[in-house]
């Protein structure tokens, strides 16, 4: 039987279950992004948090699944094969967690090649006018420091901080990286129909990532029309008044629920994992989704493959 069975005895509906009740926290970033943490390091914490399944959702890759599923199995963690894309409604940039999916999928992984390569490019962007005004960062010195094939902006922050232009990470968004500051660069994103279509074809479910954050409901009943398949009502953003209207929404509109920590390691503050728990009931719900079932099964890996 499957540990996670146990878990629709939850009680509560918010990300709280009941003590001793099994959860999952499906938002996790490695170093494979933006996030600090090694998958197997992850799935130690996971463990430690007392997580019964776990997802990697690193920004436009797969690539640290394998070993976090490897890491998962080791410890009796469920895993799943995750991602985060960035794409943009309606001039509006959302983000949408792909579960399930095939890590070997060539179109995927096509397309994840061409959203790195769109980072990068932006990260030259962004150091091209922190140069302009007489920060003299270098490139190299972001990538060196990411290390990755997903650079981002956290890395770019970290780079000023390590190379003194800047106190904290807090401040180096502040001045210089948040949206409107000198050395912000807008991102190329795929459009959400697209990448919809992009994470089904390689067997996945696409789910929209903490909705309250990019303030985005208007656009969830047009996307669940197009093939949106879930909302992810538990984010650590997200308040407990804020899950309950997404699980309504969600609902109403009979989309899966989803939650996670949306943990960075330490590059975002303090570890987030586990603080998010995504009651054992709608992981159920998630593996019986009804779409390319077995496409799905193959890919969980952890104590009930
Ligand atoms: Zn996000
Ligand atoms: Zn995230």
């Amino acid at each position: 039987m499957n540990s996670l069975v146990a878990a629709g005895t939850a009680k509560s509906e918010v990300g709280d279950p009941a003590p001793g009740a099994l959860f999952a926290d499906l938002h996790l970033h490695s170093l494979f992004s933006d996030g600090t943490f090694t998958p197997e390091e992850l799935a130690g914490r996971g463990r430690e948090a007392g997580l019964a399944a776990m997802s990697l959702t690193d920004h436009d890759t797969v690539e640290g699944c394998a070993r976090m599923a490897q890491a998962c199995q080791a410890l009796g963690i469920d895993f799943i094969v995750g991602t985060e894309l960035t794409a943009e409604f309606e001039h509006k940039e959302i983000h949408l967690l792909g579960y399930f999916l095939d890590p070997q999928n060539a179109p995927l992984l096509s397309e994840m090649k061409k959203f790195q390569a769109v980072r990068k490019s932006r990260i030259h962007e962004m150091v091209a006018r922190l140069n302009e005004i007489n920060i003299p960062l270098r490139a190299e010195a972001v990538f060196a420091l990411a290390n990755c094939r997903s650079p981002g902006r956290p890395h770019v922050a970290r780079a000023l901080v390590q190379e003194g232009h800047c106190q904290s990470l807090d401040e180096a968004f502040e001045r210089f990286l948040k949206k409107g500051r000198s050395a912000w660069v807008p991102k190329c994103k795929i459009s959400a129909l697209d990448a919809v279509t992009l994470i089904h074809q390689a067997g996945g479910l696409a789910v929209m990532a903490h909705p309250g954050l990019n303030h985005c409901d208007d656009i969830l009943p047009t996307l669940a029309g197009q093939g949106l398949d879930g909302i992810e009502c538990f984010h650590t953003k997200h308040s407990a008044k804020m899950s309950r209207h997404y699980l309504n929404l969600a609902a109403r509109l009979n989309l899966l629920v989803t939650g996670g920590s949306d943990c960075h390691g330490f590059s975002k503050g303090k570890p987030l994992i586990g603080g998010v728990k995504l009651p054992g009931i709608y992981w159920e719900k998630l593996k019986a989704a009804p779409r390319n079932r077995e496409g799905r099964r193959a890919v969980i890996l952890g104590a009930s493959s």
